[in-house]
């Protein structure tokens, strides 16, 4: 669906509203299926496995964690997990989030070498420590000492688009010289919308309302070494209220770091928007946020990307993005599928 711009001042309004204003109550017809999963583009077979397993019984949270693994595992999928593309010195540091909405319990890892499956040792996190987020060393520690094996997690492929990079576009990396908001032509030749972001999120919602989320990356390409970007934190890149739906996010970390967007998805259906609405009304967010004239076009839009996948408590399900078309992935009674989602702008 594309943005319809005289729903535009509503959203502009609609933004604070949502937050500020007087409480929307969804209607009995708003509901959607129940148990429903839904995922990011790349997650048609993550939403089948996390549907599979809670039709066995499984916690939505295991199910979910099950689904996103076949991603982590996969050398092919350079964006998360095992054969991810590594961080400028070329070596693969992990982002993970999970939560429990039932406990509203979570558990982070954030910069993880060595560990194929991210968002496993961020659910051990969860259970097994009382704290929620644990990154670099510590966490690398944390994950040996719970019997997590160690690997090389850069593969031969990402190894030579590393150092491609390196050899060719080294100097499209992501430091900045001294500049002003307002000073243009700085930093990467390389445009933003063309960087390597992936990652996948995967929510889940049960027959009885319970929902869980997990996010799972190796983040940016070629990155700075110990740069974390919103997927392992909470209210950035995943957000689970079990009262209310779950909310998760792919795209430029840094947007949704400094917008706590999946936190404001999940206020926003709160406060009676869809799921759909909620996730334009998160990219608006973005967009009325982004000064920095570096990271505008000619018209003042995003030179970047970021899409967000929301599901409520009653199953109804949404995505959207800045740039379309977007598209996410959608499991109802076993069978996944793609479904269209909104966006605030085409790419011509
Ligand atoms: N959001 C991830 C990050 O910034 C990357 C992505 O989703 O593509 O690390």
């Amino acid at each position: 669906m594309q943005w319809r711009p005289d729903r535009r001042t509503f959203l502009k309004t609609g933004v604070a509203g949502a937050l500020l204003g007087p409480r929307m109550h969804a209607s009995a017809a708003d509901a959607g299926p129940r148990p429903v999963v839904v995922s990011s583009g790349n997650g048609l077979a993550a939403a089948a496995k996390a549907m599979e397993l809670m039709e066995q019984g499984s916690d939505t949270l295991d199910a979910v964690i099950a689904g996103v693994n076949i991603v982590e595992n996969d050398p092919n999928d350079m964006s998360v997990g095992y054969g991810g593309l590594p961080n400028e010195d070329g070596v693969v540091e992990l982002d993970s989030c999970v939560m429990h909405g039932p406990t509203h319990r979570g558990g982070a890892v954030a910069a993880l070498r060595n560990i194929k499956t991210p968002s496993n040792v961020a659910q051990v996190v969860m259970e097994r420590s009382d704290h929620a987020l644990l990154v670099g060393e510590g966490a690398l520690r944390f994950a040996q000492v719970h019997g997590f094996p160690e690997v090389d997690l850069l593969t031969d492929r990402a190894r030579q688009a590393w150092l491609r990079w390196r050899e060719n576009l080294s100097t499209s990396d992501d430091r900045l010289p001294p500049h002003a908001p307002e000073d243009r032509d700085v930093g990467s030749a390389t445009p933003l919308s063309e960087r390597d972001y992936g990652t996948i999120s995967c929510l889940a919602v049960d027959s009885a309302g319970d929902i869980s989320g997990v996010t799972t990356t190796s983040g940016l390409s070629f990155k700075i070494p110990g740069r974390v970007g919103d997927s392992p934190i909470f209210g950035a890149g995943l957000y689970v209220d079990n009262e209310v739906g779950a909310a998760g996010s792919t795209g430029r970390g840094e947007a949704n770091l400094l917008n706590c967007s999946s936190f404001a998805v999940v206020e926003f259906m709160r406060n009676g928007a869809s799921p759909e609405e909620a996730c334009l009304m998160a990219c608006q967010r973005i967009v009325d946020h982004n000064k920095v004239a570096r990271l505008r076009d000619d018209e003042g839009r995003p030179r970047f990307g970021v899409s967000f996948y929301a599901v409520s408590k009653a199953g109804q399900h949404g995505g959207a993005s800045i740039w379309g078309p977007m598209r996410y992935a959608v499991n109802v009674g076993g069978e996944s599928a793609h479904h269209d989602g909104a966006h605030l702008y085409m790419r011509g």
